[in-house]
């Protein structure tokens, strides 16, 4: 385990562990001046080396005294910014507060009260360009770490449970039916299940989670943190029901005839391919077949059932996190090279800074500003990829500068697998056989400003509606959706 390296300026002469040690809560209060000498705490994480032959979490959270020391750094400013910068409007100076005081109950219960999956955003959540983007302590130094601060919290809650709530809301008599059980379909349910509303989900893979189970790896995100988060929504009196894909087994009509709403939140997990010669030779996967079978199907387990091929040289292609997903798991399951082959340059990388750094220690190797353009193969199997170098030209309608090929660069990256993480798109299952649900040109869900579709009752959030965007996002549109369908079935929207 590699020990934080920055520590504290001597704001006090004791050394951090005797300031600190004293009983939660008892401590003299620090003045501002003190909260603008502390730097800021880093993550403990796991030895690179290490860590890029096993699966274990790669960020360990801080310890209690350094998670303390990083609260204090909170300015608890009287117009905090970092609210407007979470898609959920978590109130952080207030739990910051609170667990700074060492009230840790409280802060716990004040984090689940805003937000619904806390374990999972403070792992995965892109908090340097929210929260942490526009933290007024940030002006003048970095900012509070909030996310490790959430972690910190969340963690601490789920190894000391509550028990059941202690006063279970009154039954309203209406019932929803959620589809999908990815962040935007479990937010939605709790929140619903808060309200009183009876709510089952919906979710075609045999375990709940949407991406967090089946997409984001182990080694980020553990299963069991997922697993706990679910269970604490099941304890509200959310049901369940795996297996169960919306389309084939139930039609959208059915569930709306048998539940009062329905809240559609089925993801965009289709993958884009490149559309290149060579695609289909064996040992071309799409990221979602290879993190499906390694993180939902078990593989990283070397006693588990489940098929996956174990490239030597792994070409990845791709820039955003489910491209270093991809890298970083094919280099736990033994890859000695294992290759991102990015079209753009380092600046534009779409993946979190973290994940990036976290993939260069690795030692994944970077083809930057290389686009593939053939899948060379022998015997049927994959041998390598062609590529030609990039340069980037002018910006694009997306402000980024378009890249362009340049004559006569091509080139060859030798390699016995290709995983090609290029993007997603929405999976006609649902909408197709659903008469009625208006989609855009790109096929996701039509939807107005309280999150219903053309048809009435039925409401519709997260992927499905924005196209694959990130966590945060789709909890806060289940958390607005929620907000709405109550509305809805207390008689305050129009109904059909
Ligand atoms: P999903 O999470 O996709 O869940 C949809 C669920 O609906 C799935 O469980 C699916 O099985 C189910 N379903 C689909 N069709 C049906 C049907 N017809 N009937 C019943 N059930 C159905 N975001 C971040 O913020 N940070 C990250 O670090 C990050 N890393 C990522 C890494 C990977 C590998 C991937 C793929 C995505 C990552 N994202 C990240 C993006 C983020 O995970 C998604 O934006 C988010 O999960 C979308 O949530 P959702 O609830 O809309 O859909
Ligand atoms: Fe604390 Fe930063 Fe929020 Fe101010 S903006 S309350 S310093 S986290």
């Amino acid at each position: 385990m590699t020990e934080p390296v920055r520590q504290p300026p001597a704001v006090d002469p004791r050394p951090i562990e005797e300031r600190l040690d004293h009983p939660l809560g008892e401590r003299a209060p620090i003045t501002p001046r003190e909260r603008m000498t502390i730097l800021r705490q880093l993550m403990p994480e796991q030895d690179a080396d290490e860590r890029s032959h096993n699966f274990g979490e790669v960020n360990l959270g801080l310890p209690e005294k350094l998670a303390i020391l990083e609260a204090e750094r909170c300015l608890l400013c009287k117009n905090p910014t970092c609210i407007d910068g979470c898609p959920v409007r978590v109130n952080i100076p207030r739990f910051i507060d609170l667990m700074a005081r060492g009230d840790m109950r409280a802060a716990a219960d004040s984090l689940l009260d805003d937000n619904a999956l806390p374990c999972v955003t403070g792992r995965v959540c892109p908090q340097e360009t929210q929260c942490e983007g526009v933290c007024l302590r940030g002006r003048r130094g970095d900012p509070v770490a909030i996310g490790y601060l959430e972690r910190f919290v969340a963690d601490w809650a789920a190894s000391h449970p509550n028990g059941a709530p202690a006063n279970a809301p009154a039954s309203t008599g209406r019932s929803v039916a959620v589809i999908g059980s990815g962040p935007a379909g479990l937010t939605a349910a709790g929140e619903l299940a808060k309200r009183g509303h009876s709510v089952t989900v919906f979710e075609a893979f045999h375990a709940p989670g949407g991406v967090l189970i089946y997409g984001i790896p182990e080694f980020r995100l553990p299963k069991d943190v997922v697993k706990q988060e679910i269970e604490r929504l099941e304890g509200l009196g959310v049901r369940i029901e795996p297996n169960t894909i919306v389309g084939k087994t139930y039609t959208l009509d059915e569930l709306r005839g048998r539940f009062d709403a329905v809240f559609i939140a089925v993801g965009a997990g289709l993958p884009v391919f490149m559309n290149v010669p060579g695609e289909n030779l064996k040992g071309v996967y799409s990221a979602n077949e290879y993190l499906t079978r390694v993180n939902l199907m078990g593989a990283y387990d070397p006693n588990s059932d489940t098929p996956v091929l174990k490239g030597q040289r792994v070409a990845v292609v791709g820039g955003g996190n489910v491209a270093m997903d991809a890298v970083r798991t094919a280099r736990r399951l033994g890859a000695e090279e294992a290759i991102i082959v990015y079209r753009r340059g380092e600046d534009e990388l779409p993946a979190r800074r973290e994940e990036f750094h976290h993939a260069q220690q690795e030692g994944i190797r970077f083809e930057l500003l290389a686009a593939p353009v053939e899948v060379l193969g022998e015997n049927g199997w994959v041998t390598a990829l062609r590529c030609v170098r990039m340069e980037l030209g002018e910006p694009d309608e997306s402000g980024r500068r378009r890249p362009q090929p340049v004559d006569g660069s091509g080139f060859v990256i030798d390699c016995d697998m290709v995983v090609v993480a290029i993007g997603t798109r929405s999976n006609p299952l649902l909408t197709a056989s659903s008469a009625g649900l208006k989609v855009n040109e790109w096929g996701y869900i039509e939807t107005d400003g309280a999150g219903m579709t053309s048809i009435p009752g039925v409401f519709a959030g997260g992927d499905i509606v924005r196209g694959a965007a990130t966590v945060i996002l789709a909890m806060g549109d289940g958390k607005r959706a929620a907000a709405a369908i109550d509305a809805y079935l207390l008689g305050a929207l129009p109904a059909d």
